[in-house]
């Protein structure tokens, strides 16, 4: 069956991936490619932060988690599976995600930052999208998939070449399927060099803002901000600073690093993922956005449903 996915970020990409080893053809158009969509700015670390059904996110995270550990022993895929911490000033219950993360436990004394009471120590990738977008787009490629640069402005459009389209637009879903639930989560970041300690921190007391350091390869990731409701892409240059500021409390004092870029991407809010099926006459399509913070936590888990939502080869 001949299959146009709609959009070439982590999501679109997985898909299209998944619809190729099914035996499908398959085509992405999308309005931007990488390095210019948002999957290109997250930090990124497995996590499901602000994605939503809880009982239907664990099980896409948790497929998600093991298939990225598979792809770390590739090193042109860009993931490391490292141990990390997440922080808080009081005893947190167990987190609802943790069937997913074999390798959970308390921080120990030593890897607890001072300041801090309580952690969470675990396992997780983190996933270098600079590298891992370029990778799928070449295993894309490679499985015969074709990609074309192009704005789509109605289903109509596309569904006069394909009886299926996957809709993958992201925060772009408003305006193409008139979605009124999505609503941007704007995010900002530093990208940072060397790294100034390993693996991931996280600061979740959540008593001065986001904040964590994010360890690559040859970079660090500094966050965050979570602004719901603000599309601006301008960097602010105050909000810079304010989150220098909240990651140095989570580094060893005197840490050296230069700031290389500061960066914004708007994630992609909705009160619940859109993984479905819809029909509109004899035409179908399957939605498959509105992951908000952890569009790359689920991506291979939701590719998989997307896959058997579309059905068997004909
Ligand atoms: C600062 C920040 C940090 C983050 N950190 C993490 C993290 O650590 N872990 C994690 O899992 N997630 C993280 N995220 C969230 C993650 O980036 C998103 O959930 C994810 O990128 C969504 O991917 P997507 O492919 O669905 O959408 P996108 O990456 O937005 O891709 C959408 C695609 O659709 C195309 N498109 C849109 N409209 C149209 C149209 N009308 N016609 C054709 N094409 C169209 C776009 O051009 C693009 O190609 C972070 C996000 C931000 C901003």
């Amino acid at each position: 069956m001949h299959v146009i996915v709609l959009g070439c970020g982590v999501s679109g990409l997985s898909c299209g991936i998944r619809l190729l080893e099914a035996g499908h053809t398959v085509e992405i158009r999308a309005r931007e490619l990488p390095p210019h969509t948002t999957s290109d700015v997250a930090a990124a670390v497995w996590g499901p932060y602000r994605a939503f059904p809880q009982d239907r996110v664990t099980a896409w995270a948790r497929r998600t988690f093991n298939v990225l550990c598979e792809l770390a022993a590739r090193p042109e895929a860009g993931i490391q599976v490292v141990r990390g911490v997440e922080l808080f000033n009081e005893a947190p219950p167990e987190p609802w995600w943790a069937p997913c993360v074999p390798s959970l436990r308390a921080a120990t004394a030593e890897e607890l930052v001072p300041g801090f009471s309580h952690g969470y120590s675990f396992e997780a990738p983190i996933i270098e999208m600079p590298r891992y977008l370029p990778f799928l787009q070449a295993r894309f490629r490679e499985r015969g998939g074709r990609i074309l640069q192009r704005e789509v402005r109605s289903l109509d459009e596309v569904w006069r070449e394909a009886p299926v389209v996957v809709n993958c637009t992201g925060l772009g879903a408003r305006s193409l399927v008139g979605d009124d639930s999505l609503f941007p989560i704007r995010g900002e970041v530093l990208r940072v060099a060397p790294p100034p300690v390993a693996g991931f921190i996280v600061d979740e007391s959540e008593v001065r803002g986001i904040g964590y350091v994010i360890s690559r390869s040859a970079d660090c990731i500094l966050g965050g901000t979570a602004e719901d409701g603000n599309d601006s892409l301008v960097p602010d240059p105050a909000k810079g600073e304010a989150i220098l500021e909240r990651c140095r409390r989570l580094l060893p004092s005197g840490a050296r690093f230069q700031v290389l870029e500061h960066k914004v991407g708007l994630r992609p809010g909705r009160p619940t993922v859109r993984l479905e099926e819809e029909r509109v006459g004899e035409h179908r399509v399957i939605h498959n956005y509105g992951h908000g913070g952890a569009g790359v936590t689920l991506s291979w888990g939701c590719a998989e449903e997307v896959v058997a939502l579309v059905g068997p080869v004909h």
